[in-house]
C-alpha cells in the first residue's frame, strides 16, 4: 500500500496547524457546524427555534458562527451570557437556565433583557421577581422547568419522574397557580424540560417531545395561562461508538410534523425551542495531540502523546463502565492500513489518563499526530484542564478554508499569576 496523504480540514493539512498553532490543539470545522445547524434546522418542522447550548463547547466563535447561522443561545453562567452577548447572539433569543442562578446572575439576565428566565424552583422565581421589581425594567419573561412526573425514553441519563435538583416537581407547578398570579414583575411565559442526553433513536425523542407538549399544555390550561414559550429540550446525540448509528433527523421531523402542526394550530404564537449542544459541534471538533514518545509494556504498545484526558475527559467513555474508543486517527496517514495496536495515553501520571485503549492504528512513531475526532462537545472546558498544571490546549476554527487562533494556549505564567505566594515571616 502506498503512503497515504495527510488528512486535511478544508484543505489545511494537520501538519500545518499542528506546526502553526503547537499541540495539543483542538481544531473546529465551521463547515461541520453549519452542516450540523442546517440539518436539524431543516429536518424539524417549520418554526421549531434551535438554540446552541453553549455548555457543549463555550468558544465565543464557535457560538458565534452559529449565531451568525441563526441559532439562538441557551446559557447557564454569567460567563455563558456575556460569551452569547459579545457573539453577537440577539438577546430575545437567549434563555439563561441552570439549578444555582445567583442574584447577580439574574439581574444581568434582566439587564440585558434576554428571551426568558429558566427558572429551575419556586424560589429562583421569586428572586427573580424581586430582582426585576428593583431594577423597574418591566415584566421580565421567565419559563418554568418542569420536573416531568413522566419518565424519560432513550438517554443513558435519565430525566424526569424521579427526584431531581432540576427544574420544578410538575406537580408542585400544577399548585403553583396563586403564587404565578401574585407575581408582578415576572411573566411566566411557558415551560421547559430536558429528558436527557445523547438521544439516537428519534422515536424516543419524538414519544418525549409529545409529552412535554401534552405536559405543556396541560398545565397552561390549569393555570389559566397563555402558552407563549415549549422549551422541549433536545439532547440529541452523535454515534462515537462503532455499535451506534446515527440519529435520524429526516425520520425525526417527519415524526414531529403531524403532533408539531397540531399543537401549533392550537397555539399559533406559541414559540418552540429546542436547546441542542452535542448534536451541533462534536463532529466539527478533531483534538489533535503528538506522539511524545512510543512504548512497550509488558508485551503492549503505549503511544504517550502530550495531550489526553486533560483536554477530553469524554473520551475515557461516557457514562459507560466498558472503556469504548472514540473514533482516533493517524494524521499522518489517515488511510494507511492498521497494522499495529496501541494504547494511547496523555501527560498526567494517573492511569485513568487513557484517551483511547488498544486502538488498531498505522504505525505510529514520536512525532507523529493523532486526531480524536467528533470532540468538539465537552472537550476542554469538561476536562480537568489544570490538573498537574498542564493548563488548557490552544483551540483553531476552520472556517472559509482558513484557521483562526480562537483560544490561546495556557502559558505557566499566565497559570500562576492568578495565584500568591504568601510570605512565612517565621521561615528559618
Ligand atoms: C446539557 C444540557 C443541554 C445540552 O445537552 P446536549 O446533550 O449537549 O445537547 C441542553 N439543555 C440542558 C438543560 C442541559 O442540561
Amino acid at each position: 500500500m502506498s503512503e497515504n496523504p495527510t488528512k486535511r480540514i478544508q484543505g489545511l493539512a494537520a501538519e500545518e496547524l499542528a506546526k502553526e498553532f503547537g499541540t495539543p490543539l483542538f481544531v473546529y470545522d465551521a463547515q461541520v457546524l453549519a452542516r450540523q445547524l442546517r440539518k436539524i434546522s431543516e429536518a424539524l418542522p417549520v418554526g421549531v427555534d434551535v438554540f446552541y447550548s453553549l455548555k457543549a463547547n463555550p468558544n465565543i466563535s464557535v457560538c458565534g458562527f452559529l449565531g451568525s447561522r441563526g441559532a439562538g443561545a441557551e446559557v447557564s453562567s454569567l460567563t455563558e451570557l456575556i460569551t452569547a452577548l459579545r457573539a453577537g447572539v440577539d438577546p430575545a433569543d437567549i434563555i439563561f437556565l441552570g439549578p444555582g442562578k445567583s442574584r447577580a446572575d439574574l439581574e444581568a439576565c434582566v439587564s440585558a433583557g434576554i428571551h426568558a428566565v429558566v427558572c429551575e424552583s419556586l424560589a429562583e422565581l421569586q428572586l427573580l421577581d424581586d430582582v426585576a421589581a428593583a431594577r423597574g425594567a418591566g415584566r421580565c419573561p421567565a419559563v418554568l422547568r418542569v420536573n416531568p412526573g413522566f419518565l424519560s425514553k432513550g438517554s443513558g441519563l435519565s430525566m424526569g419522574g424521579k427526584p431531581r435538583q432540576f427544574g420544578i416537581d410538575e406537580q408542585e407547578v400544577r399548585r403553583a397557580g396563586a403564587l404565578l398570579r401574585s407575581l408582578e414583575h415576572v411573566e411566566v411565559k411557558g415551560f421547559h424540560a430536558y429528558m436527557g442526553t445523547r438521544f439516537l433513536d428519534h422515536q424516543d425523542v419524538v414519544a418525549n417531545t409529545l409529552n412535554i407538549l401534552a405536559m405543556a399544555e396541560d398545565l397552561a390550561t390549569q393555570l389559566d395561562m397563555e402558552l407563549s414559550v415549549v422549551d422541549f429540550g433536545g439532547g440529541l446525540g452523535v454515534a462515537y461508538f462503532e455499535n451506534e448509528s446515527e440519529l435520524d433527523t429526516t425520520e425525526l421531523g417527519e415524526g414531529l410534523e403531524g403532533p408539531v402542526g397540531d399543537f401549533r394550530a392550537r397555539h399559533p404564537d406559541c414559540r418552540l425551542i429546542m436547546e441542542l449542544g452535542r448534536f451541533l459541534t462534536a463532529d466539527a471538533g478533531t483534538y489533535v495531540t503528538r506522539a511524545v514518545y512510543v512504548k512497550e509494556s509488558m508485551g503492549e504498545l503505549f503511544v504517550v502523546a502530550d495531550g489526553g484526558t486533560n483536554h477530553h475527559m469524554a473520551a475515557v467513555g461516557i457514562g459507560s463502565f466498558v472503556k469504548r474508543n472514540f473514533p482516533i486517527v493517524h494524521l499522518g496517514r489517515p488511510a494507511a492500513r492498521p497494522t499495529h495496536t496501541y494504547t494511547v495515553t496523555g501527560p498526567l501520571c494517573t492511569p485513568n489518563d487513557t484517551i483511547v485503549k488498544k486502538a488498531r492504528l498505522p504505525e505510529v512513531r514520536p512525532g507523529d499526530l493523532l486526531g480524536i475526532e467528533r470532540s468538539g462537545a465537552y472537550g476542554p472546558t469538561a476536562s480537568p484542564g489544570l490538573f498537574l498544571s498542564h493548563g488548557y490546549p490552544a483551540e483553531v476554527l476552520v472556517h472559509d478554508g482558513h484557521a483562526t487562533l480562537v483560544r490561546e494556549r495556557d502559558t505557566p505564567e499566565e497559570m500562576l499569576s492568578r495565584q500568591h505566594l504568601a510570605v512565612f515571616k517565621d521561615a528559618s
